[in-house]
């Protein structure tokens, strides 16, 4: 049997109809940025987070970086400030604090959650720390109590990176609600995926919502009035039409790949492998769901050998890419052990219950 990790093509097939109208519509209106298909896209995506705006923009990783150069041009932060975010996240998030001339504190995740450790968060705090930037990682909430605390009583900031979370619930709010700002990212393989590259920004903050709308429109809010030093990060109008569609689906996909997991959490049972703890079911998206084995490798061979198509995310951390020579030293032993014994199973709305019986059944008999 052939299990592929995700297979977006089923995935789009699922609402193909409904899909194939909203692009030609766009193709047959003439209008192709900073449309109707945007504003009504934006609207409905912050109804659905439940913040007070919306700002498409052109990918996640643009999401996250006009979110710091907003805190810069608004005189919040400056370059040299520090940012608190988990040593374990994808590169894009630490991308976007270099990338303005911040400096990222990298601080280990629990072992069990794979979200950054709260109670180590304290210790790292200095004069120049300006942000806590909260990472929703293989979809589960990165939110605690304790670090709102924390942002209150030293003055941060609380800034999400929730691109692999969209449709996370803590405690009735939906994550990208929870900080004062956050980024979101619609890459196709993220749980709302659009047709090539695609992001947002979410805040009920008014002032900040203007400064990134105006930065990823060429620092300009009136045509050919520049007022800041801006970039071009649009949405556009074809991948906001379809990301509109697939919006309306996107609770009901959650649950579908929660079914997974959760046949996955009760019938995989092999003591060399250790499964993902899942703190509450409505703060759990699985856009992926990480297993952890000490002979990774080894179990990702066999899988394939038998058909089921895994990927590892990530096998390298940040601290230890080439692009960050200078970090390469440094010990963070809890996140290299998760980047060398991580294993992500075939997850999506779309597997068939053969596939997770066949999943189920071959993890099983490994060893
Ligand atoms: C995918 C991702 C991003 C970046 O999104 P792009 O749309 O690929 O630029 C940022 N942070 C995390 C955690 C991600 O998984």
């Amino acid at each position: 049997m052939d299990v592929p990790f995700l297979s977006l093509k089923d995935v789009t097939q699922q609402h193909a109809a409904e899909i194939h109208e909203a692009v030609n519509r766009v193709v047959d209106s003439g209008w192709y940025l900073q449309g109707k298909e945007n504003s009504a896209f934006e609207a409905a995506y912050a109804s659905y987070i439940g913040t007070r705006h919306a700002i498409g923009v052109a990918n996640g990783l643009d999401a996250l970086e006009l979110i710091f150069r907003a805190y810069i041009e608004m005189d919040i932060m400056a370059p040299g400030d520090e940012v608190i975010v988990p040593a374990n996240t994808y590169i894009a998030s630490i991308l976007a604090i270099t990338a303005n001339g911040l400096v990222p504190v990298l601080v280990e995740p629990s072992i069990e959650t794979y979200q950054m450790d709260d109670s180590l968060i304290e210790a790292h705090i200095t004069p120049r720390t300006k942000a806590i930037m909260i990472v929703h990682l293989y979809g589960q909430c990165a939110y605690t109590e304790h670090v709102e605390d924390l942002c209150r009583n030293h003055g941060l900031r609380l800034i999400e990176d929730n691109a692999q979370a969209h449709g996370c619930i803590f405690q009735g709010r939906r994550t990208g609600s929870l900080g004062e700002i956050a980024g979101h990212s619609f890459y196709p393989g993220k749980n709302l995926g659009a047709f090539g590259d695609a992001g947002a920004v979410t805040t009920s903050n008014q002032a900040l919502a203007e400064m990134v709308r105006m930065l990823a429109n060429y620092g300009s809010k009136k045509k050919y009035v520049f007022e800041r030093l801006g970039r071009n990060s649009r949405l556009d109008e074809i991948q906001a039409a379809v990301l509109a569609v697939k919006l309306k689906y996107l609770d009901a996909d959650i649950d579908l790949r929660r079914s997974v997991a959760r046949s996955y959490l009760d019938r995989i049972d092999n003591n060399l492998i250790t499964l993902p703890q899942v703190l509450d079911w409505k703060a759990h998206v699985f856009h992926i769901f990480p297993v952890r084995c000490a002979r990774r490798d080894d179990l990702q061979k066999y899988l394939e050998n038998k058909g089921i198509h895994t990927l590892i995310h990530y096998p390298v951390p940040p601290h230890k890419q080439e692009c960050y020579k200078e970090w390469n030293s440094i010990n963070l032993p809890i996140t290299e052990r998760i980047h060398s014994e991580v294993l992500s199973l075939p997850m999506s709305p779309v597997l068939t219950a053969d596939q997770v019986e066949f999943v189920i059944k071959s993890v099983n008999s490994y060893g």
